[in-house]
């Protein structure tokens, strides 16, 4: 058998993903069937980050396959990203009963496996998909009082620097769903994405 060799960076985030499976830092840990690690190209030059898993994510243990997965995907095709060379993670790795909107506590509870993640997949642009990761994207790159004072709309689809990091803002693919009317521009955001490599 050919021996395997894993590189130094699949190695550091095996490592996280095997903390994220058995973490109980948060009472989310109660309602959930898995807490998803991050998916994707471990190499990727863009890493996009959702709110939480929703349902039938949690059931499969695997990211953007419901309805929002949908949704994600096409974004991408029109836009020609390859799936396979993004890297995706939520800012909350355990799903949120009903849908429910996330607490402080969780985000902070949560944020410390994000940070980890960015560190190892270092990637040239971070994607916070919607308000809530954004807002905390935007928080952990320290930007100031203004930016964090901006609202969603303003900072959606609009290049960032803080901090030597570059991020994007996206409107989150479940809005989509309630809101067909927002994909033309959303697919603009992406086209945009893509045009930043
Ligand atoms: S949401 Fe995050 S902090 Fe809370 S239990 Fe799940 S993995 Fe742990």
């Amino acid at each position: 058998m050919g021996q395997i060799n894993l590189s130094e960076k699949q190695i550091l985030l095996n490592t996280i993903n095997s903390q994220i499976k058995t973490c109980e830092n948060c009472k989310l840990s109660l309602t959930r069937q898995h807490a998803l690690t991050g998916e994707g190209n471990i190499n990727a030059r863009i890493m996009f980050i959702a709110l939480s898993p929703g349902t039938k994510e949690d059931t499969a243990n695997k990211m953007f396959i419901g309805p929002s997965g949908k949704v994600f995907n096409r974004l991408l095709q029109a836009a020609q990203i390859e799936r396979e060379s993004v890297f995706m993670t939520n800012l909350i790795k355990c799903t949120l009963p009903k849908n429910r909107k996330p607490k402080q506590k969780e985000i902070e509870s949560c944020s410390y496996i994000l940070d980890e993640e960015i560190k190892i997949i270092k990637p040239e642009i971070i994607v916070p998909l919607g308000y809530y990761a954004s807002r905390s994207i935007l928080t952990k790159y320290k930007a100031n009082a203004s930016e964090l004072g901006m609202s969603f709309k303003d900072i959606n689809g609009q290049l960032l620097f803080l901090n030597g990091m570059k991020i994007f803002p996206i409107t989150h693919p479940s809005a989509l769903l309630y809101n067909p009317s927002f994909e033309p521009q959303t697919i603009e955001y992406y086209v945009k994405l893509k045009s930043l490599l």
